[in-house]
């Protein structure tokens, strides 16, 4: 068994500690920036729509994550319901905002059964923790009810970065990989296609305690990331990722060395067709750019992926079993 820095927190009692401070958040919820201080322990009527129970939407060995974090036998991947962003070409809008399907609910005994199902029947790499911000408490409370039961695998957190300092602050030493997107480098396109406020501010402070913690992406013997920070940037059409302005920030108050995914993979999914600046994929111009960019700025750790990319990344989450299988 591996010793994990969750098990010392574990065992310092430091863990239960943490899930109980974030668990009184939720009686007066600031848990991400939005700070709706609605009362979930009693409801759900935050921007999230999410009470104490998880909803999850799916759990399954994920093969189209980056090469590190799948690896050869998958990444252990948990799609919670909602999500405290609603971006208006969401793929997982029918989970995020849409909540057809049905929806697993369950308490964090239920959710560290599931991390133990991937770990010991999947054989995963890792535990893959996607939209995880609004149930951060109850992942807390989770790892600490599956570490007795032998949790010891790598976890991930997979975030669109919209994110609170004082939150991340609580899963130092739990989250080993930190996976979050860099959506937006204005704010006025993020409060039009995604409805955050002060999304830049927010989510550049969130990526940069991420880095503080894990710094850069170490890898096992086989490649598989075992530590670190991957940083997602999805290249929108007219430059509305704002691709060099973060790039840029992340090689300037990050380091060049920050491993990088740049995904092309941009489909107008849910309601980016009524939108005429995000109706259309990225052309050629618009994917060449960007990897300029990043060239220049002499990034050269991680991943590209290719231009003819969207159609295997669609998942579709009220198809029986795994989501991304066709
Ligand atoms: S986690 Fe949900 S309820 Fe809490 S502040 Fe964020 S959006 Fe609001």
């Amino acid at each position: 068994m591996t010793q994990r820095k969750y098990h010392a927190l574990y065992k310092s009692g430091e863990l239960r500690e943490r899930a109980e401070r974030l668990n009184r958040r939720l009686a007066e919820c600031d848990i991400c920036p939005r700070a709706c201080r609605v009362n979930r322990l009693e409801g759900s009527g935050g921007y999230c729509r999410s009470g104490k129970p998880v909803r999850v939407a799916s759990s399954c060995a994920h093969n189209g994550e980056e090469p590190a974090i799948s690896g050869t036998r998958g990444s252990g991947t948990i799609f919670f319901g909602s999500c405290n962003l609603s971006c208006v070409y969401c793929q997982n809008y029918q989970i995020s905002q849409g909540h057809v399907g049905l929806f697993e609910r369950v308490d964090g005994r239920g959710l560290a059964r599931i991390m133990i199902y991937l770990q010991e029947e999947l054989r995963c790499h890792n535990i893959n923790l996607v939209s995880p911000t609004h149930y951060a408490p109850q992942i807390v409370e989770a790892v600490c009810e599956a570490i007795p039961l032998g949790l010891d695998i790598p976890i991930v957190y997979n975030s669109n970065a919209y994110d609170c300092v004082e939150t991340l602050a609580m899963l130092d030493g739990i989250i080993d990989i930190y996976l979050p997107d860099i959506k937006y480098a204005s704010d006025k396109w993020a409060a039009k296609f995604s409805g955050a406020k002060k999304y830049v501010r927010h989510s550049r402070l969130a990526i940069a305690e991420m880095y503080r913690q894990v710094g850069n992406m170490v890898t096992d013997g086989e490649g598989v990331a075992v530590r670190g920070l991957i940083v997602r940037h999805l290249i929108l059409p007219n430059r509305l990722s704002g691709s060099e302005d973060s790039l840029k920030w992340l090689a300037t108050a990050l380091s060049r060395e920050v491993t990088l995914s740049l995904m092309a993979q941009y489909y107008p999914c849910h309601n980016a067709g009524n939108e005429p600046l995000l109706s259309r994929r990225i052309n050629a111009g618009e994917y060449s750019e960007v990897v300029d960019i990043m060239e220049g700025l002499g990034m050269g750790n991680g991943w590209l992926q290719q231009l003819d990319s969207a159609e295997h990344y669609l998942p579709d989450f009220q198809r029986e079993g795994h989501p991304f299988s066709r």
